[in-house]
């Protein structure tokens, strides 16, 4: 008689699943994949998942092992996630074991038994939390406490932490401070997370919808029973979210549940909030900040169909849904979608997959769509909705450009920016500049002899940051202390090269010396809570300057700004990676997307070198469809993607041979396969040393998408076979959005 075989998926590196025999106890006949099992492998006990089950295996008897223990009595993951986890695998050619690793909460993947926490603690404003509140001077100088007491304020039955999230970074810190002083108080008592409000959740709230808006949700509406992407595209401000929430109540109103991927829950706090507002709570809310047990809850809140809307970042398309009805990406085009280290997935793409396979509409949407994105909704693939104006009929913000050639500049500042600035300012009114480098400049130089801040570990300058007194490496994360004098001649003429955001805060206190200035990156909120701050004094309006890194060009919306200088638009231009131009424009659109409203409109001011450039001229003179066609264009002829199907094995070793002999030698394995492929390379990566390492890369590229993973199935086990030296390090990245 046949013995039935498990096929255990357990967490390594290797590239397959692996056989044992059931437990001895085991009830067979309520065996179903998804299910959790504990195995031994090599010398240790691991937990792995049933991925399914067969008469037989190529295990030798002896070597075959039985399983300790089935863990779950209905399986963890149904049969339509195992289905889908296994599709993205085969995609991206990456081992079983790390995917789930990817796709499950750690705590799952350690044992923790998958039942519903019990019904959390919630925190409500208590009376003295309310006359604090309604005094506002016992407040003024903690807006982080301010905003939370004012979010609290409206819901008599409480919210837990885990939903304040939503208004501060790290609510708990915050809530021990308020309870201190009797401002807010626990309890357990389950209600409804929605505020009492009537108005809010009545027809009176929510707008009528304009006529593209209503179409775009027709549109969807008629195809709900089925699978059909759709590209959403519209300007900030267009009314896009509106129409997600519409869509949703649609889908909820069919006793299904919706999934929302957005690229970072931190920037997105609008939207988070509007959601809370007028969705039927609770919202499963996932994303890297939460621990592992509010991971782990937001997870059973949405398996379990308590959580009839699923927001979360790029991992969240592997949330289990009971019954899904819709997937919707955000800012599809935003780059952070895509897992850069270990399994490299495109969220937005996986999205689309598992869309397919539920068979359910997904809907992408953005201000300006990845290229990708555009050229399958010119093949008819997607369904193109767009959304033309802005609500109310505020217009888009005009772009003018500075030609930043023989101009005296003020730290990187042109004197038109700098004046218009000034007139801006004078009228009250707020001046957004984005510049995106963080710290105070770039490099460091001797004037006498030329030496430069060069990383020891990295081919790369490290960045000055004044006010830490040290310099940084952005690659590496080495640092070290400013110096004083030259190293190489002891001359003391030191001297920062280029700008900073930190190098544009002091020149502009300089220039506008009464007004205050808010900047925005990394470095400004490293601590928690500190960004929300920054926020409140934006939205608190008046003359301001606001300076940033793209962690000021992405979800929140700033009405008073009616300038928007883009520092430095060079970077973009002149790319080494054919994807530059593309990022570059979607960020000065997304920055110009956060200024202005209807009755305050706002201009766009971009300094560049190269007035000239016929993208950038595309870009001010036509707007982004236009832009995005002429790239298009420059794609196909140049057989670039989306015209043709990339993969990149990228290899790294403490020398640069060791990286080379590496891909030589998997060159050397794709020569009887590569049929329909062209393989490049290798060449040593553009930064080829990084942190210590040397880089290099081999670039497999094919005109049809199923000739490369055609090639790609041949390969990788050849290469995962390969005796190889043990110093080196390689990955595989499908449809690479970096190319370095
Ligand atoms: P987007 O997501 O494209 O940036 P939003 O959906 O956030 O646009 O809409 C911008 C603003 O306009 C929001 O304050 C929203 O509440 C409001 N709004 C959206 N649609 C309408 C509408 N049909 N009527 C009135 N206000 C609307
Ligand atoms: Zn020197
Ligand atoms: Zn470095």
């Amino acid at each position: 008689m046949a013995t039935l075989i498990l096929r255990i998926a357990v967490p390594s590196p290797l590239d397959r699943t692996f056989d044992y025999l059931p437990p001895p106890d085991c009830d067979l006949s309520a065996l179903a994949p998804g299910v959790r099992v504990r195995v031994p492998f090599g010398h240790r006990d691991v937990i792995g998942f049933l991925v399914g089950t067969a008469d037989g295996t190529a295990v030798v008897p002896d070597a075959l092992r039985s399983a300790h223990a089935i863990l779950d009595a209905e399986p963890v993951l149904s049969a339509e996630t195992l289905n889908f986890l296994q599709w993205a695998q085969r995609y991206y050619h990456h081992p079983p074991g790390e995917v789930l690793a990817t796709a499950l909460p750690t705590l799952l993947r350690q044992g923790e038994p998958a039942i519903p926490p019990d019904i959390p603690v919630r925190w409500r404003i208590t009376a003295a939390g309310r006359e604090a509140l309604a005094i506002g001077t016992a407040l003024r100088r903690s807006a982080g406490q301010r905003l939370l007491l004012e979010h609290l304020a409206p819901y008599p039955a409480g919210l837990t932490t885990v939903s304040l999230r939503t208004t501060a970074r790290n609510p708990s810190a915050i809530l021990r401070t308020l309870r201190a002083k009797g401002w807010v108080e626990p309890h357990a008592a389950p209600g409804p997370e929605n505020p009492p409000n009537p108005c809010s959740r009545s027809n009176l709230a929510r707008p009528v919808l304009n006529e593209a808006q209503a179409a775009a949700v027709a549109a969807v509406v008629a195809e709900l029973d089925h699978f059909q992407a759709f590209l959403l595209e519209g300007i900030t401000g267009s009314g896009k979210t509106e129409v997600y929430i519409c869509l949703i109540e649609a889908v909820l109103a069919r006793g299904r549940q919706a999934l929302v991927l957005v690229p970072e829950i931190g920037l997105t706090p609008q939207l988070l909030s509007r959601f809370n507002e007028r969705l039927p709570g609770p919202l499963a809310v996932m994303h890297s900040g939460l621990t592992d047990r509010e991971r782990l809850n937001a997870w059973l809140l949405a398996r379990d169909g308590l959580a009839r809307v699923v927001v979360g970042t790029r991992s969240a398309v592997f949330a289990p849904l009971r019954t899904a009805g819709l997937l919707i990406v955000d800012e599809e085009h935003d780059s952070s979608l895509k897992q850069q280290d270990g399994f490299r997935y495109h969220g937005r793409d996986l999205a689309v997959m598992r869309g397919q396979q539920l068979n359910i509409p997904v809907v992408l949407g953005s201000a300006t769509p990845a290229l990708e994105t555009y050229h399958n909704a010119q093949r008819g693939r997607y369904t193109r909705l767009s959304l033309p104006e802005r609500v109310g009929g505020g217009r888009e913000s005009p772009i003018e450009v500075v030609d930043l050639r023989r101009q005296r500049l003020t730290e990187g500042l042109s004197q038109p920016l700098l004046a218009r600035a000034g007139e801006h300012l004078a009228r009250n009114e707020q001046v957004l500049l984005f510049l995106n480098r963080r710290g105070f400049a770039p490099v460091l130089f001797c004037h006498e002899c030329g030496w430069l801040s060069q990383c020891h570990h990295c081919d790369a300058r490290m960045t000055i940051h004044l006010r830490q007194g040290q310099l940084i490496c952005h690659h590496c994360g080495d640092q070290r202390a400013v110096e004083r004098a030259c190293p190489l001649c002891g001359s003391v003429d030191l001297r920062a090269l280029g700008q900073g955001t930190e190098r544009l805060e002091n020149a502009l206190q300089t220039a506008f010396p009464d007004i205050p200035i808010t900047r925005i990156d990394r470095d400004s909120t490293r601590r928690r809570g500190s960004l929300e701050v920054l926020l409140a004094g934006i939205t608190a309006g008046g003359a301001r300057l606001l300076i940033g890194t793209q962690m000021l060009a992405k979800g929140h919306h700033f009405p008073d700004v009616t300038l928007v200088g883009i520092v430095d638009a060079d970077q973009g231009l002149y790319g080494i990676d054919f994807h530059a131009s593309e990022r570059m424009a979607q960020l000065i659109l997304q920055v110009a997307g956060r200024a202005g409203r209807a009755d305050k409109p706002g201009t766009v001011l971009i300094q560049t070198h190269q007035p000239g450039h016929p993208l950038l001229q595309i870009l001010v003179s036509q707007g982004y469809p236009a832009f995005a066609a002429a790239t298009l264009a420059e794609r196909k002829a140049a057989l670039l993607p989306p015209f043709t199907y990339q993969a990149l094995l990228r290899a790294e070793a403490t020398t640069a041979e060791q990286a080379t002999a590496f891909l030589r030698a998997g060159l050397a394995l794709a020569e009887t396969i590569a049929d329909g492929v062209e393989l490049l390379g290798p060449a040593p990566a553009p930064m080829e040393r990084r942190a210590g390492h040397y880089r290099a890369q081999l670039l497999v590229q094919a005109l049809q998408r199923q000739d490369l993973h055609r090639f790609l199935d041949l390969w990788v086990p050849r290469l995962r076979a390969k005796k190889r030296d043990q110093r080196v390090r390689w990955s595989l990245d499908v449809d690479p959005i970096e190319l370095y």
